[in-house]
């Protein structure tokens, strides 16, 4: 079977402008980035302002394996299988980070016939977004340490400094560092650390901003530090807002690129679903649905984390309100929710895949708390039984919700006409009436308490009483309005990674808060959370090279 790779490397790519034109973007509106990637101009994104908009279709899933489920190839299928059937259709996507490429994951293109391409420029450089991000963050971080050591004017407490440095890379060496070692001339010593570039909060500023001004104005509002008696020092005190801004000015315009079969894509920003709020720019998603018909986008991770903070962050912010939702399932995920063990998911296991349903359900019935209509795409993998797709099938007719079976990783666009044709009879339906799961001025543990009861069916929130405090600091500093961004495992309804299926009664536990005042929303952090991911024992990375042409080899 030909991997991911070999298909891409297969594949005729279209010159960007002719995907383009496709799209609806003249090529005066192309910063083209090599022939087969662009920008799209600033310029372009603000005169489309007055025109409508199509409608939004949100792909998410069920709780996931550590392979993942295959979303970002569900979502790419899905937009190829919508103009395959005559709509016009953009994907939106997110950017890959270099953590998962070389980690465990690999990358974020999509997989089989159903990726976007250029597959490896995608997945390593792209067009230098994460660069200007990481530079972004690094230059506030500089900016720092140089306020103290000239001086500090300003009265920051080196041991109140929130601000880290960034890397695009899993590397837990750099977790936590003492940094400005070395005496007088290398400034005064303090413990620093480093996240990884996706979940640093300049990328969720990025991701979040309207255009260039309101970019500016989040920048200045970051907080990087408190001063001895506790008044936050931002940004713009440290006037970096300006430089910052500046760094970021050429990655703001959307990237266009095409699928397989030649939809065009628009592939831009990309924070982590755990630590920040997991979907592609406000900018990119609001410009393809002024372009297209329909526009089909992803939020990282299950259901729980990604589309809760799709729906009450993003959507929120930036007035978007989805038509359908996909909910994406596989039946190995199900018969690890069902209690098979990770080695033993090949196997055929009906029972199995019959219990794993609880999963499902309960991810279907959210995302209806909200308002959306749902369709079930079962994603087909090679070993998948007709036994165990029609368990899916028999477990979900109760819910009245269709299951469609999804072949577009082998198939391509055909593989998924049935869940176009069932997106679009969603869409025409018009039942969606968006709603967030929770009004702006309920307080912020109300907000937490509200997102653990109705989506992860928590039967309570634990906040220890210095968490408790902060909360109310930041209540008491105006930010009693902003919306929780909650950090939690991927693979459990809870905090608890081990419990699979629909945990039911099991305690949310608080360990701590942060504002971030940029981003517009408070971090509520519950279990163990990894802002710098590290390898693992074999990582990806040792598979990946250069073959003798000087092709890349090993990506996925
Ligand atoms: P997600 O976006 O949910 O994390 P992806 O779409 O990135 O998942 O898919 C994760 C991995 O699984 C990719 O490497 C992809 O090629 C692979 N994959 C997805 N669907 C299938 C399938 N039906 N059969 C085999 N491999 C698949
Ligand atoms: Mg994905």
């Amino acid at each position: 079977m030909a991997t991911d790779l070999e298909i891409a490397r297969a594949a005729t790519l279209r010159p960007i402008r002719e995907i383009a034109e496709k799209a609806g973007i003249p090529e005066d509106a192309l910063e083209p980035y090599g022939r087969y990637k662009a920008k799209v101009s600033l310029d372009f994104v603000n005169a489309q302002k007055g025109r409508p908009d199509g409608a939004l279709v949100l792909v998410t899933g069920i709780n996931p394996t550590a392979a993942g489920e295959g979303k970002t190839t569900t979502t790419v299928g899905l937009g190829d299988a919508l103009n395959s059937l005559g709509t016009r259709a953009m994907i939106a996507l997110r950017e890959p980070s270099l953590g998962p490429c070389f980690g465990v994951k690999g990358g974020a293109t999509g997989g089989g016939h159903a990726q976007v391409l250029p597959m490896e420029e995608i997945n390593l450089h792209f067009t230098g977004d994460f660069h200007a991000i990481t530079s972004a963050n690094n230059l506030l971080a500089a900016m720092v340490d140089n306020h103290l050591y000239w001086g500090n004017e300003l009265g920051l407490d080196a041991r109140r400094i929130v601000w880290r440095r960034a890397v695009d890379m899993n590397d837990r060496a750099l977790r936590s560092i003492n940094a400005a070692l070395g005496g007088v001339p290398n400034g005064f010593p303090r413990e620093d650390g480093f996240d990884i570039t996706v979940a640093s909060e300049v990328m969720a500023v990025f991701c979040l901003a309207k255009d260039l001004a309101d970019l500016q104005a989040r920048l200045g509002r970051i907080i990087v530090g408190y001063t001895r008696d506790g008044r936050a020092i931002t940004a713009r005190d440290l006037k970096a807002d300006g430089a910052m801004a500046a760094l970021l000015r050429d990655a703001l315009a959307p990237n266009l690129v095409q699928t397989l079969e030649g939809s065009p894509a628009l592939v831009h920003g990309g924070p982590f679903a755990n630590i920040a709020h997991g979907c592609n720019s406000v900018i990119a998603t609001k410009l393809a649905l002024k372009l297209a018909d329909v526009v089909v986008t992803e939020a990282g991770f299950g259901a729980d984390l990604g589309a809760e903070k799709f729906l009450d962050i993003k959507c929120r912010a930036a007035g978007l309100a989805p038509k359908a939702c996909v909910v994406v399932a596989t039946t190995r995920a199900l018969k690890l929710h069902g209690g098979v063990a990770k080695s033993a998911l090949g196997t055929e296991d009906v029972a199995a895949v019959t219990r794993g349903i609880s999963n499902l359900r309960r991810h279907v019935q959210n995302m209806q708390k909200f308002g959306l209509p749902v369709v079930v795409a079962l994603n087909k993998f090679t070993g998948d039984t007709e036994a165990e797709i029609a368990a899916v099938r028999e477990a979900m007719r109760p819910l009245g919700t269709k299951v469609i079976l999804c072949t577009h990783w082998a198939d391509g666009a055909a593989g998924t006409a049935d869940l176009a044709r069932a997106v679009l009879e969603l869409i025409e339906g018009g039942t969606a009436s968006f709603e967030p799961l929770y009004q702006s001025h309920v307080s912020l543990a109300g907000k937490i308490e509200t997102v653990a009861r109705e989506i992860y069916h928590a039967a309570s929130v634990s906040i220890p009483p210095p968490v408790a405090a902060k909360l109310k600091r930041f209540e008491d500093a105006g930010f009693g309005d902003v919306p929780v961004c909650i950090a939690k495992t991927q693979y459990s309804f809870s905090a608890d990674p081990t419990l699979l299926g629909a945990p039911e009664g099991h305690v949310l536990p608080l360990r701590d808060v942060r504002l971030s005042a940029g981003a517009g929303f408070v971090v509520a952090i519950a279990g163990e959370i990894m802002t710098m991911p590290g390898l693992p024992r074999r990582p990806a990375a040792e598979g990946i090279g250069l073959d003798a042409e000087g092709r890349i080899e090993g990506l996925f």
